[in-house]
């Protein structure tokens, strides 16, 4: 284990915002973070686990110790004809687990294709796209406790997974470090999800009548390619604000006002209002202001033109939200992870 001192993150972000981190130490096993634990350094430093930094923004330097999870691994654990339990090291990438998975033929996260990032921070906003959530999937998760130093497994349950939330936002946050994740998956009878337009109109486009998991990844691929941003070439973290969730009453106020709304039946008789739809109604689809702006393509991804810092998108997320706020009376709640 080598802790390195004043390491630039700038290349650890895909916003790709140049900040330093005082301490850097990359965990490989968890034995190395427990060995961590006990040094005096890391009683005094505020800590940062740092994933694939695909759902980050970094407005400063980071005065503190950043743990970058990179333990790999894949094993199954069980299996039996129809299903596979696979125990997924926390540093694995998760499109690339997703990858291994459709070559396998195993069902389950082929909608959660291309999502950037690493396996270890799935759970932390339960990551969801085009109808599937990891939660449909996750069947428990083992790490560290940092503050009393012990392995802790939590059944999913245990996880409280929401929409975009999980125990890892609130109870847990920063103070509990995964260091795996098990996924229960199909090897038949896979239950495959094409509702969302998108999908649906890929897939009839390419004639293909009954899809299997393979093509629905494929669909999700070439949806994602020609509609995001890749942070490669433009830096983002994909959605920066949740879609909001009203009341019926709300609702009906909104729609009276708004007849194009889209929106969506959610839990507990709330419903989905799709935030991008409001922000692009706010005139800031495309917008650009120096070097930040929201995306052409899609109005919830903010993106780094060049040399914007951190503070720079800070400021434009909450001009969005000024804005949203005044002409709809809903305030949107950032999903991307602000240090
Ligand atoms: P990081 O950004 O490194 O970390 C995110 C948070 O998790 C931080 O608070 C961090 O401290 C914590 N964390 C990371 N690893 C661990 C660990 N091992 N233990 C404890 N805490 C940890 N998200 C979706 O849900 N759906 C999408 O469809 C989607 N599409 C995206 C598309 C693009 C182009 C981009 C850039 C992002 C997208 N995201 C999406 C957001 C992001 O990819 C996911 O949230 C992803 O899970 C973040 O993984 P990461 O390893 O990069 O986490
Ligand atoms: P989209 O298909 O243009 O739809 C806009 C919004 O409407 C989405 O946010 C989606 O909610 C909702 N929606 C659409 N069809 C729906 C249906 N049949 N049932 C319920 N809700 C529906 O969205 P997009 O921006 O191109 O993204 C496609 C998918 O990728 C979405 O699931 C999105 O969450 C995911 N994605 C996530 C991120 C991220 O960083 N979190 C980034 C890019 C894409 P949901 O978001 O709840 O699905």
């Amino acid at each position: 284990m080598h802790i390195e001192e004043n390491v630039s993150l700038a290349s650890l972000n895909t916003f790709g915002i140049e900040v330093k981190a005082k301490y850097f130490v990359s965990i490989y096993n968890e034995s190395d973070l427990l060995e961590l634990l006990k040094l005096p350094l890391w009683k005094s430093q505020p800590v940062l686990i740092l994933g694939g930094g695909s759902n980050i923004l970094f407005t400063r330097d980071f005065d503190g110790i950043v743990v970058q999870s990179c333990i790999k691994g894949l094993e199954i654990q069980e299996e039996n004809e129809s299903e596979v339990w696979l125990r997924v090291g926390a540093g694995e990438s998760w499109h690339g687990l997703v990858m291994h998975c459709v070559d396998k033929g195993w069902g389950g996260i082929e909608n959660l294709s291309l999502i950037p990032g690493t396996a270890g921070a799935a759970p932390i906003q339960n990551i969801g796209a085009y109808g599937v959530e990891l939660k449909d999937v996750l069947e428990s998760v083992d790490g560290v406790h940092l503050e009393q130093g012990t392995h802790l497994h939590l059944s999913a349950e245990e996880c409280q997974f929401g929409y975009r939330e999980s125990i890892f936002k609130h109870q847990l946050q920063k103070i509990f470090f995964i260091s795996s994740i098990t996924l229960r998956l199909t090897k038949r009878n896979h239950i495959l999800h094409t509702e969302y337009g998108a999908i649906h109109d890929v897939l009839e486009r390419r004639n293909i009548r009954t899809p299997g998991i393979r093509d629905v990844s494929d669909a999700v691929i070439s949806i994602r390619r020609s509609k995001l941003p890749d942070p490669a070439e433009l830096g983002n973290a994909g959605s920066f604000f949740k879609n909001p969730t009203v009341s019926d009453v709300v609702l009906e106020r909104l729609k009276r006002a708004h007849p194009a709304i889209p929106y969506y039946p959610f839990d507990n008789q709330q419903f989905k209002i799709a935030a991008g739809w409001l922000i692009e109604q706010c005139g800031w689809k495309g917008k650009r202001i120096g070097s930040v702006g929201v995306h052409v393509n899609q109005s919830l991804v903010l993106v780094n033109y060049g040399r914007a810092n951190g503070k720079e998108i800070l400021q434009l997320a909450n001009s969005i939200q000024r804005d949203v706020e005044q002409r709809f009376g809903i305030t949107l709640k950032m999903e991307v992870n602000i240090f």
